[in-house]
């Protein structure tokens, strides 16, 4: 049986992508170039409209010529009855998948072009930003084990590489203890276990996490990054807005002013620092005010990288019924004052 992958979205995906190859290889199935597969296993993202109509064209093709197809990751409930429609052999939902993955016991390390390797430690989030399906698609955070996470490192560091980042959609609420609901403390301080653990790991290497969440970054965790020797002074913290009131309808619980105070934190305690941060614009409600502050913010900051997105309304969201008012060019106006102020510094 011969099998291809179709992997649209984040990093996560293409880790369970990965996997998925593995454990499909180890039944005996050979991956081949899409026109030669029997079957399509589609990782699918809702982040973006985009991606959600480029997917349904593809399947659209795939079905017309024959192929099953699978379909896992983040799907909202809509567009799942879509697929129904058309006949999708098979619908994984993605804990399913997760659990399958899980037992199969497969190399959970995902390999990028660059020669970085990316080990997932959780999956998932809690945080319901407004405009984000992932709570949705993903489900709740849940968070490997230690053990499990050091083992792949080991592995990743016997077979020779040097440099990983540790992957989760809010990455630094990293939590196995018990008491993680109550968000307590102790949550806080499993990340900081995890981060020491892997930095005793005998070896030449290095390491980064992405993404987190301003929220639960604490001081140990600053501290962590600044005295562990082996972690990458590097901090990817999305900011989204700059504007308090736009931070407030997008769920995000923290003001300008804490942010920029956290990154002077992290700036004073970790020398070298860089800061890379993700920026949404074309939010509902967003006026030229609203969006001149971020502008400010940015220039404050000098980040060392900018993701910027034009905002998407994604169903099943709290945004989404806000509707999508800003013009299309208005959003591309926004993005490319952004990304040259990015390309400046
Ligand atoms: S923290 Fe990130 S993954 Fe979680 S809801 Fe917000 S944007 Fe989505």
């Amino acid at each position: 049986m011969t099998y291809c992958l179709f992997v649209i979205g984040c990093q996560q995906n293409k880790y369970d992508a990965s996997r998925l190859a593995a454990f499909l290889n180890s039944q005996g199935f050979s991956e081949v170039d899409e026109k030669f597969a029997d079957i399509v296993f589609v990782l699918a993202c809702s982040v973006r409209q985009t991606a959600v109509d480029k997917m349904f064209g593809k399947i659209h093709n795939w079905r017309k010529a024959g192929k099953k197809v699978f379909v896992t990751a983040c799907i909202l409930d809509n567009d799942k009855q879509k697929l129904e429609k058309l006949n999708v052999s098979y619908f994984v939902d993605f804990n399913d998948l997760y659990t399958l993955l899980v037992y199969c016991k497969t190399n959970n390390v995902y390999k990028v072009h660059s020669g970085t390797m990316y080990v997932p430690i959780m999956s998932g989030c809690d945080n319901f930003c407004s405009y984000c399906v992932v709570p949705y698609t993903r489900g709740r955070e849940k968070s490997r084990s230690y053990d499990d996470v050091i083992l792949d490192i080991k592995q990743l560091i016997k077979s020779g590489h040097k440099e990983f980042v540790l992957l989760g959609q809010n990455v630094n609420s990293y939590a196995v203890s018990e008491k993680r609901k109550a968000k307590s403390e102790k949550q806080m301080k499993d990340f900081v276990v995890l981060l020491g653990m892997i930095n005793n790991i005998p070896g030449d290497f290095v390491f980064s996490f992405m993404s987190n969440h301003p929220k639960d970054m604490s001081d140990d965790i600053i501290h962590a990054i600044a005295r562990l020797p082996k972690v990458k002074k590097e901090i990817h913290l999305p900011l989204q807005s700059g504007s308090d009131r736009i931070l407030k309808l997008m769920n995000r619980p923290y003001t300008t002013r804490q942010y920029f105070r956290l990154i002077e934190k992290c700036k004073s305690k970790i020398e070298n620092l860089s800061v890379t941060t993700d920026i949404i614009v074309g939010f509902p409600g967003e006026t030229d005010e609203d969006f001149q502050q971020t502008v400010d913010i940015v220039k404050k900051v000098g980040f060392g990288q900018i993701f910027i997105n034009k905002y998407s309304p994604r169903p099943s969201t709290a945004s989404y019924k806000l509707g999508d008012p800003i013009p299309w060019s208005l959003k591309q106006k926004r993005w490319h004052i952004l990304n040259e102020i990015a390309n400046l510094n």
